[in-house]
């Protein structure tokens, strides 16, 4: 049975369902308070706002909480969207906008300069003010055109190193051993149980 008990900070389905499963019974995950407003994400990075989450949800519901941030940062853009990626395409874009912003601004660069990767934050707060954070990161590149129904976000352009050609939104369950939120929140997990 799982010693560790988080509620988690997220309402998007989808980071639901990916934390879930990659964390299996290693913790509770507790839904979050539903009154709770969404908090604003104006941090400078993703660990000042996987913070401002985390501590929100902390102080909502008196107990640890837990909250991810996650950035894509291609390389030909400087490293953009990075901690913008939810709004790339404008404050409220749908992520099909935010894929077609990136496939503009990307336009007539060449394969082998599309490289990319995901980095994830996920960060633990408690009430007595401590905290503990891993990072999660995975390299990959840009696809010329969106490919697969699975996943979410910018799933359908994102083809990692490590796999076989296949986009994330190609791939199904397997995402989740290559994927940065995996790594952050295993990593996160080895931290929490002292197994490093
Ligand atoms: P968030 O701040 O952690 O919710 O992530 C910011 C944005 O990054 C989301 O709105 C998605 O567009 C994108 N994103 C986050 N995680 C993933 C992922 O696992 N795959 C694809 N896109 C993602």
């Amino acid at each position: 049975m799982a010693s560790i008990r988080l509620v988690v900070a997220t309402a998007n389905p989808h980071k639901l369902a990916e934390i879930a499963l990659v964390l299996g019974d290693a913790v509770e995950l507790v839904p979050r308070p539903v009154d709770l407003a969404d908090v604003v994400e104006d941090g400078d990075t993703l660990l000042d706002n996987a913070r401002l989450k985390a501590v929100a949800v902390c102080t909502a519901s008196g107990a640890a909480a837990v909250a991810d941030d996650t950035g894509l940062e291609v390389d030909a853009l400087g490293g953009a969207p990075g901690v913008h990626s939810a709004r790339f395409a404008g404050e409220d874009a749908t992520y099909a906008e935010n894929v077609e912003r990136l496939l503009a601004d990307l336009d007539g660069v060449a394969p082998g300069r599309r490289t990319a990767r995901f980095r994830t934050v996920a960060l633990v707060h408690r009430p007595d003010g401590s905290e503990v954070f891993a990072t999660g990161t995975v390299e990959g590149w840009i696809a010329g055109q969106a490919r697969g129904e699975g996943g979410f976000g910018y799933d359908p352009l994102f083809v990692p190193v490590e796999g076989d050609g296949r986009t994330f939104a190609e791939m199904g369950d397997e995402k989740h051993a290559l994927s940065h939120r995996g790594r952050a929140f295993r990593s996160l997990v080895r931290k929490l149980t002292g197994n490093r």
